[in-house]
């Protein structure tokens, strides 16, 4: 499906769940360290669990709750999340307008502090972080 919403990393230590509020179907997750698990909420913040998913364990490391995660199971492309004025940081993107890193590609948040994954390590990342993904392809850890 086209459109489906990517978090990257400059999400981190962002993490304001600004997307989240607007997001219809509650597909973008946090991780709870304690649990173990991904939670949605029905408001962002609010204490009040939607939905939940088992965490890989092999992926789920690389960043735990420092970032949210968008179930691309889930997410219905409605494109709310990655309207300009959403997100604060420019974190989040539709898959097919995720920069790559190349030097075609359109420059990234050049503010972002946490530089260092090509962009497009974020789209399998988005899978493979929940261990029930549809597509799940788990990602080199080194
Ligand atoms: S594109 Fe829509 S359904 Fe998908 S994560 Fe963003 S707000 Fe949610
Ligand atoms: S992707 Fe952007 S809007 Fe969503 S929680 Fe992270 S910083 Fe906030």
């Amino acid at each position: 499906m086209s459109g489906l919403a990517i978090i990257t990393e400059a999400c981190i230590g962002v993490k304001d769940r600004a997307c989240v509020d607007v997001c219809p179907v509650q597909c973008i997750y946090e991780f709870d360290p304690h649990q173990h698990v991904l939670i949605s909420e029905d408001e962002a913040g609010g204490g009040v669990v939607e939905n939940t998913h088992a965490a890989n364990e092999d992926t789920i490391t690389i960043f735990g709750d420092t970032l949210l995660y968008v179930n691309l199971d889930e997410c219905t492309s409605c494109t709310a999340c990655y309207q300009p004025d959403v997100c604060p940081v420019g974190a989040i993107y539709s898959e097919e307008q995720l920069p790559d890193g190349s030097p075609q590609s359109p420059k990234y948040n050049s503010a972002d502090p946490n530089k260092g994954h090509d962009h497009t390590f974020f789209v399998q990342l988005s899978r493979d972080v929940f261990a029930d993904s549809s597509d799940a392809d788990v990602i080199a850890t080194t």
